[in-house]
């Protein structure tokens, strides 16, 4: 989002963003939230500032490489070149080795972050990032917990019997799908919320079997339908009888990818004639954005749950999160958060750290759960009062943190690209262990190698493989040419709903499922019926009809 499209409110204080040189506007509301946080405005622009906070979670692509402790071979987001020290998952839960042991002093002579990034050259990381103990029969599952026969799933709270699933909250028996919550035997499907059986839908709530459709509540029974709510029985928004659905499902046969493919393109060539809403979402008051649901008080934000008082946050997937500004994933229960990654369950008052599960008043921190009161900490778990891994009691702490913020301002930590990182910015993306093209960065705001170095991002060559021609057992995917199996879970499922087996690889399937949502973006627009001006994420030059909320209500409700 650039400034000129996010959602302003009042009179501001134009700034201009110390990366991109583009001007944007700090509101009043946006300083009392910085004030509340006891933190400068930030120099970097809220696209900017995205960009770089999403460099920060790395957990889609996994590679094999030795465990630094054990020496044992591991699955790992962590590429056996990368110069970090490399954990297996139970090893770093466990007190086999002790992070305090990389204690250091802090050096007034030197810029903090500088001395931030030694540290994590040092300290290990986990070779993946789940609550190991929580996880039953699911290895090749990353950003995970509580997870029962899961393979493949991604940041993934709650699952059982599940393959291919990205950002999700409570799955069971589900194939390919993302931002799914509390749904059951759903397949191919994007953000889903209480289904039973939703096949190729999108935006659905509260449905059973519905198939091929988008924006449902509360429907059973529906294939090619659109904004309904409470019904039961429709084909391409008509009603039928239960009779005639039946025999209508029991003639589609969808068992070969051609048929599949005509099916959808006869959906889409449907829908291409139905309004759609300017916003996705649901139980809202006062909201901009999309892909919010039950929600209070957020604005420039895209896909949450049960927020409050948000601005520039991202993927909080169940909520609920307060008061926070700059915050991608997770959300549950957290408050006073801002440019935190990777963060949540009980998190409270932090600021500029990644992977922070359960903690409160962290700062410029890496992977310190259950802890509190940590300044430039890393792998600390359920400590107290540290700064470089070092134990301080309460008042030195306090004391010596005052300093350091102080000094972090006086000399602030300089990239490669000269950008100044004074207290109050997010750590930079060159000290993420990830590099861009493994990051979730790139999935929203794909670039180029040579562009994302321009941009001081760090990158990754792919590694030369030589894929194999497909056989029985290994396919090959028909768009980036990578090796995949299929699991027998997966075959059970396809032939039980007669799908044909997919062509492309989890990985580019997953892509294309992220690429059918509309952007992180707000477009000014008008509404198609009443024509007046809308914010929405439908850009002006796209096809939809795009109603406003109160037209959309009157012609579906
Ligand atoms: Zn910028
Ligand atoms: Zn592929
Ligand atoms: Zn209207």
């Amino acid at each position: 989002m650039t400034e000129s499209e996010t959602h302003s409110t009042g009179s501001g204080q134009a700034k201009n963003c110390q990366n991109c040189k583009k001007d944007f506007v700090i509101e009043p509301d946006d300083f009392a939230f910085y004030e509340k946080m006891k933190t400068p405005a930030p120099t970097w622009c809220p696209q900017c500032r995205l960009q770089r906070r999403l460099n920060w979670q790395g957990y889609r692509i996994l590679y094999k490489r030795k465990c630094d402790f054990s020496g044992d071979m591991v699955i790992s987001t962590h590429h056996p070149d990368s110069p970090h020290k490399v954990y297996r998952a139970d090893i770093w839960w466990s007190d086999k080795w002790d992070a305090k042991s990389y204690a250091r002093d802090v050096d007034f002579s030197r810029p903090f972050l500088q001395q931030f990034k030694e540290l994590m050259q040092e300290v290990p990381f986990p070779s993946l990032y789940t609550a190991p103990s929580t996880m039953v029969r699911s290895d090749y599952c990353n950003a995970a917990t509580e997870c029962k026969d899961c393979y493949l799933c991604f940041r993934i709270s709650g699952g059982e019997d599940n393959a291919y699933l990205n950002t999700v909250v409570e799955a069971k028996q589900s194939i390919d799908c993302s931002f799914i919550n509390h749904s059951e035997m759903c397949y191919g499907s994007v953000r889903i919320n209480k289904c039973y059986q939703a096949f190729f839908s999108q935006d659905c709530e509260d449905c059973n079997e519905v198939w091929f459709s988008k924006d449902l509540s509360g429907c059973s029974n529906c294939i090619g339908c659109i904004n309904l709510r409470g019904q039961q029985y429709h084909i391409f928004n008509k009603s039928v009888t239960k009779e005639e659905y039946k025999k209508f499902i029991d003639e589609l046969d969808l068992g070969s990818p051609e048929a599949l493919q005509a099916f959808q393109k006869r959906v889409d060539e449907f829908m291409k004639g139905e309004p759609r809403k300017q916003f996705h979402g649901r139980r809202n008051t006062n909201v901009v954005g999309d892909y919010i649901s039950t929600s209070k008080n957020v604005r420039d934000s895209y896909m949450l749950n049960n927020g409050e008082n948000l601005r520039y946050c991202q993927f909080l997937k169940d909520g609920p999160a307060k008061d926070c500004y700059d915050y991608s994933f997770f959300g549950e229960q957290a408050e006073l958060m801002y440019e935190c990654c990777w963060s949540g369950w009980n998190a409270r008052n932090c600021k500029f750290n990644s992977w922070l599960y359960t903690g409160h008043d962290v700062e410029y921190s890496f992977g310190c759960p259950g802890s509190g009161n940590m300044f430039g900490c890393m792998g600390i778990r359920k400590g107290e009062y540290c700064i470089l891994n070092k134990q301080y009691t309460k008042e030195e702490y306090e004391a010596l943190v005052e300093k350091i913020k102080k000094h972090m301002i006086d000399m602030p930590y300089k990239d490669r690209l000269g950008r100044e990182y004074p207290y109050g910015e997010m750590m930079p993306a060159e000290l993420s262990p990830w590099t861009y093209n493994e990051s979730t960065a790139y999935e929203w705001f794909p670039m180029k190698k040579e562009e994302a170095i321009a941009k001081g991002f760090n990158w990754r060559d792919e590694d030369k493989r030589e894929y194999k021609e497909a056989t029985a057992d290994i396919l090959k995917c028909s768009l980036c040419g990578m090796n995949y199996r299929l699991i027998e879970k997966e075959i059970a499922f396809y032939q039980r709903f007669n799908l044909p087996v997919p062509q492309e690889c989890p990985l580019c399937r997953d892509r294309a499922r992220i690429a059918s949502l509309n952007p992180m973006a707000i477009y000014q627009r008008t509404c198609a019926k009443c024509q007046k001006p809308i914010d929405t994420s439908y850009a002006p030059n796209r096809p939809e009809i795009v109603y406003c909320e109160s037209c959309y209500q009157q012609e579906v409700a």
